[in-house]
């Protein structure tokens, strides 16, 4: 299909910078499908970090890699996404951020304005030039809407000349669809 949904579409967008990639990062490992990708879409020398706040999606994360043998080349992190500066202090190739609660989990736990804002802002300040991340939101439901806004209020103050941002949906879907965030370094951050 040319046109997919918003992980498809993030996946597709992502791939070809991965081929050249070295770090990179899932921010939300959740079922662990994009920590899946993004160690099947890099070189074997690459690694991959995967942040969760739940034990329990990092545990089918890491069940997930395993049987794909895939797993040598993941750092699983049991924290939330806003200290990646405590893990990370090199440049970063790609980061994902797919936002909202564990698909088949707890809906009460979710990623959060506050906390995902941060995490944002620290993995911009990461993310090497020319490097790509992709953020999937999901405006559909209150809370998903609210962190939505918050996202976008966030990415639209960013500068032109350091960072292209786009937004991408799906224009005839009920119930207010996904959203998905391009984001690309264009050059280094002065402020
Ligand atoms: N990428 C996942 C996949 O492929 O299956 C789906 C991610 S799921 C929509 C969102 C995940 O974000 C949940 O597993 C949730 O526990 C996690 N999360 C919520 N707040 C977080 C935080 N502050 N830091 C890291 N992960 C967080």
């Amino acid at each position: 299909m040319a046109v997919a949904n918003a992980v498809l579409m993030a996946h597709r967008l992502m791939r070809p910078k991965l081929r050249a990639a070295s770090l990179v990062v899932d921010a939300t490992a959740g079922n662990g499908r994009d920590t899946l990708f993004l160690a099947e879409n890099t070189a074997h020398t690459a690694v991959v970090w995967a942040f969760d706040i739940q034990q329990q999606a990092l545990t089918k994360t890491k069940q997930l890699l395993t049987k794909q043998l895939l797993i040598d080349k993941v750092r699983l992190v049991l924290d939330s996404h806003a200290n990646i500066l405590s893990y990370l202090h090199q440049p970063v190739d790609a980061v994902m951020f797919n936002l909202g609660y564990l698909p088949g989990g707890d809906r009460q736990i979710n990623t959060c304005p506050d906390t995902t804002i941060k995490a944002i802002t620290h993995s911009l300040q990461l993310l090497a030039v020319g490097g790509l991340m992709t953020i999937a939101a999901y405006p559909g439901y209150e809370h998903g809407r609210q962190e939505c806004q918050s996202v976008q209020e966030y990415l639209a103050s960013l500068k032109q000349e350091t960072f292209a941002i786009a937004c991408w949906s799906m224009v005839n879907q009920r119930n207010n669809p996904p959203v998905l965030y391009i984001i690309e370094k264009m050059k280094e951050q002065t402020d």
